[in-house]
């Protein structure tokens, strides 16, 4: 058996994470689960689990969180340092890093530094910290398992034992694939938030319209499988039927397949270096005679292009990039700021960042600071 915990349980990874250990019949054990706001679902969960620590982030719904579990017997925690705290537990096997944004970077750097390993979804930490993070994984010998549904898939073709001399990653295209940069500016909160193929949290959803979460995926390929940004290409393939593929020096292309079902790489990452038996999934292939494939548009979907360039240019660059785009995304979710203004305000943020290139965890926590006053000074906040 081994035991777990969630950071970020009341998410869309972190549900669906709770759903693969019920239905494990006892593979795993929950140790400890954390949210935001969600504090009713952290309370059902908590019930549901009976897990050793429940921490909420937001510290002032630590009141009430305590209050809804004081007749059991989890231990309840809040703010960054309750998610550290559960990150941290000796106990556990593996975390999951499954919060949204840079707020999974300190919880999982304690989870490392604990000697946990590491079942990684939460991108940001290794867009914003990769040096950091891959450094600390070296020193404390432990695994970190790609979650994301793109290196789920390389690591799996990994497998074969080859280098390979390219990452191919796919991408849906998202909601907008096809259109024009006018069309664009006519896009609503509402038709952004319908992804065709994935159901994800806001952010994420966002981040795939944009095609930003391409670029912050090029990033996090970068780290995990120590490529170049010349060696890791993006294509566009719209079924997502194809998760991503690896090109071996021979020619040969290896590519890992199924149905988008987010509950996949997360076994692939909980029950590593085994694998979970299930009945009844067979992948019917008549359903999917025709799988197309397009090159990204970068000039319209431009997050894409200045990810690559935040990554060129290297040191917190990245990090500032994440930083912008999460204050811009939020701008957008509260209907502030046109779909447009996405990519406009991150490249403008990004001209007035002068990148540190031998970083601490302070640079980082300072650089994403100053993008998001940066991104509120330019749109006059
Ligand atoms: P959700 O928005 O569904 O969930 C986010 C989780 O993080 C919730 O538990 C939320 O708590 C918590 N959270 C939000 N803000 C904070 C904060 N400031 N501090 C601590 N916890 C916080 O996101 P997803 O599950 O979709 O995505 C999570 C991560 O996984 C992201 O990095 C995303 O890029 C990545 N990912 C997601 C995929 C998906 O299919 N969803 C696929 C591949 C990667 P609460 O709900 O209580 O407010
Ligand atoms: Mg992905």
């Amino acid at each position: 058996m081994k035991t777990i915990s969630i950071l970020g349980s009341t998410g869309s990874i972190g549900t669906q994470t709770l759903d693969v250990v019920l239905r494990s019949e006892g593979k795993f054990q929950v140790a400890g689960i954390t949210g935001n706001k969600n504090i009713k679902l952290l309370e059902g969960q908590t019930r549901m689990f009976a897990p050793k620590f429940v921490a909420v982030a937001d510290e002032n719904l630590y009141n009430d969180l305590k209050l809804a579990v004081s007749d059991t017997n989890t231990k309840v925690l809040c703010g960054i340092d309750g998610l550290c705290e559960v990150a941290a537990y000796s106990k556990n096997d593996i975390v999951v890093s499954s919060t949204v944004g840079i707020s999974g970077l300190k919880p999982t750097l304690a989870a490392i530094s604990a000697g946990h390993d590491i079942a990684l979804a939460n991108k940001e930490t290794l867009v914003t910290a990769g040096n950091l993070v891959t450094d600390l994984i070296k020193e404390k010998g432990v695994k970190l398992l790609p979650v994301d549904s793109e290196h789920s898939a390389i690591f799996q073709c990994l497998e074969c034992g080859h280098k390979p001399s390219k990452l191919i990653l796919t991408a849906s295209g998202g909601p907008f694939f096809g259109k024009t940069k006018k069309d664009l500016e006519k896009v609503t909160l509402k038709d952004a938030l319908k992804h065709p193929n994935w159901s994800m949290g806001q952010k994420i959803t966002i981040d795939s319209a944009t095609m930003m979460n391409k670029g912050l995926e090029i990033i996090e390929a970068k780290w995990l499988f120590d490529m170049e940004l010349d060696d890791i290409e993006v294509v566009v393939h719209r079924e997502s039927i194809i998760h991503s593929m690896i090109k071996l020096s021979d020619g040969s292309i290896l590519a890992q397949m199924g149905e988008p079902d987010m509950k996949l790489p997360i076994s692939v990452a909980l029950y590593y270096p085994e694998r979970e038996i299930i009945k009844n999934t067979d992948f019917d292939f008549l359903k999917h005679p025709n799988l197309s494939f397009y090159n990204p548009d970068e000039e319209t979907f431009s997050c894409l292009k200045l990810a690559k360039q935040a990554l060129k240019t290297g040191g917190t660059m990245p990090c500032f990039l994440n930083g912008a785009n999460e204050a811009a995304v939020a701008l957008f979710l509260d209907e502030k700021i046109k779909f447009t203004d996405i990519p406009e305000l991150i490249s403008n943020a990004m001209k007035k960042h002068t990148p540190i290139v031998n970083y601490t965890l302070d640079d980082v926590v300072k650089t994403d600071l100053s993008a998001r006053e940066i991104v509120l000074d330019l749109i006059g906040g």
